[in-house]
């Protein structure tokens, strides 16, 4: 009989958990997921196209349902996952229905965090996590609606778009001196800056967020030094807070995510977690490609294959507000470290490439990024960079020709 595996969260790490899944334990398993979410996975990296009107809310399914089907895989969704036993190997979800387990895991993600300011509770507040959010604030932004998006992180920035370019007026406030300061070194983010403005975006820099004011609901949002700005809504995406509850109460170590070992176990056996929830090595990743490669390693060690996740290197490739951004490893440029910058600002072009001990650490591009995964790849597999130093920053092709020749 195949051993009941049920995974609570019906996200993207759940979803690539099950595919690789299905291919390697050949039926070892009677798989059940249960999602909160009222509708079967979808690729949330796309929410900010489904915000920015360039793709369909249903055309960003992951799987669809017969795909599933096919698989044997239960799927429970609209459900939330309320308790876990893990002496009794059962859970319950909200219905007081309940479910029993041999093998469990944590797949549940992260929440929008909202910020703890006066007025954070008005009708008006909104957060950006989910197709419920994306809905409405298509709503607020079809009303014309004045809107502040309190974060200039990733997150923040896809917001302030998407809201901009569905009608919405829109204000972006960040605390720190520059955008996405944990990508960007500062001259990459200001261009980014001045790129985002021209959309008709209003940015503010170090705006701390006071409180948001209102009767009932939002009228504006004043900030610590006293600047007021007028808003029918506000939108917090000013970070993520791994969700931990259910492995809290369970008595499953928990820091800021779910404490995992290298091959995905929480401190109970038999009990894994991967994705955003998950804290491997004092780390939790907010990025989809960590979560895939620790599907991958979580479903060969649950085919009883040698497997261990040793981290990730985290690169951030995509289009900010429609301008493209990519920033990997060592950005910033540690002690000891040199750059080679080429910034062409009125062509919207920024690229720095960080070196250490001969070898790519490091690198920053805006604009123009055909190679990105290139430099990404060098950085990956730390090979001396000495013959090709010179064309580097031209692309791969010059390198590579240069190096031929
Ligand atoms: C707008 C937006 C844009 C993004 N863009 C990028 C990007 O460009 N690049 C990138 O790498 N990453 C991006 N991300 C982050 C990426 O989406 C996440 O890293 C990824 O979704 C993490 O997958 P996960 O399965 O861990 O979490 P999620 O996809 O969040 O899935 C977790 C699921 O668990 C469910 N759940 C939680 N608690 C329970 C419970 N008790 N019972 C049942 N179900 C529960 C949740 O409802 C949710 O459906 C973006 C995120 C957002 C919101």
């Amino acid at each position: 009989m195949s051993e009941p595996l049920v995974i609570v969260g019906n996200g993207m790490a759940a979803a690539r958990l099950v595919d690789e899944l299905v291919k390697s334990s050949l039926g070892r398993y009677a798989i059940a997921v249960i999602g909160e979410e009222p509708r079967l996975a979808y690729n949330r990296v796309l929410l900010s196209s489904v915000l920015a009107g360039e793709t369909g809310s249903h055309d960003i399914e992951l799987k669809p349902a017969s795909w599933w089907r096919e698989r044997g895989v239960t799927l429970k969704y609209g459900s939330r996952v309320t308790e876990i036993d893990v002496g009794r190997r059962e859970l319950k979800i909200e219905s007081d229905e309940s479910i029993e387990f041999s093998k469990l895991v944590l797949a549940t993600g992260s929440s929008a965090l909202r910020l703890n300011v006066p007025g954070a509770d008005l009708a008006g507040v909104h957060t950006f996590r989910d197709t419920r959010d994306v809905d409405l604030l298509l709503t607020l932004a079809a009303q014309k609606k004045r809107v502040v998006v309190v974060g200039g992180g990733l997150l923040g920035l896809e917001a302030a778009y998407g809201l901009a370019k569905a009608g919405a007026t829109v204000t972006l406030v960040h605390l720190m001196d520059r955008l996405m300061e944990r990508q960007l070194d500062a001259p990459a983010a200001h261009l980014l800056k001045s790129l985002v403005e021209r959309k008709g975006i209003n940015i503010l820099l170090n705006a701390s967020t006071a409180r948001i004011l209102g009767e009932s609901k939002v009228e504006s949002i004043e900030l610590v030094d006293g600047r007021r700005i007028d808003a029918d809504a506000v939108i917090f995406a000013a970070g993520i807070r791994p969700n931990v509850a259910l492995a809290n109460e369970a008595g499953i170590k928990v820091n800021r995510g779910v404490v995992v070992d290298d091959v995905l176990q929480t401190s109970a056996a038999g009990i894994f977690a991967l994705g955003e929830c998950a804290e491997h090595r004092g780390i939790c990743y907010g990025l989809v490609e960590p979560a895939y490669e620790q599907g991958r390693v979580l479903a060969r060690h649950l085919a009883g294959r040698e497997a261990a996740y040793r981290g990730s290197v985290v690169a951030t490739n995509l289009k900010v507000s429609g301008v493209s951004v990519f920033s990997a490893g060592d950005f910033m440029g540690a002690e000891g470290s040199e750059s080679i910058v080429l910034s062409d600002v009125k062509r919207g072009a920024y690229k720095k490439l960080v070196i250490a001990d001969g070898r790519l650490t490091g690198a920053v591009l805006i604009g123009e990024v055909t190679d990105a995964l290139w430099y990404l790849e060098l950085i990956r597999c730390r090979e001396p960079v000495a013959r090709i130093r010179k064309d580097m920053m031209f692309g791969r092709a010059l390198a590579l020709a240069a190096k031929a020749a």
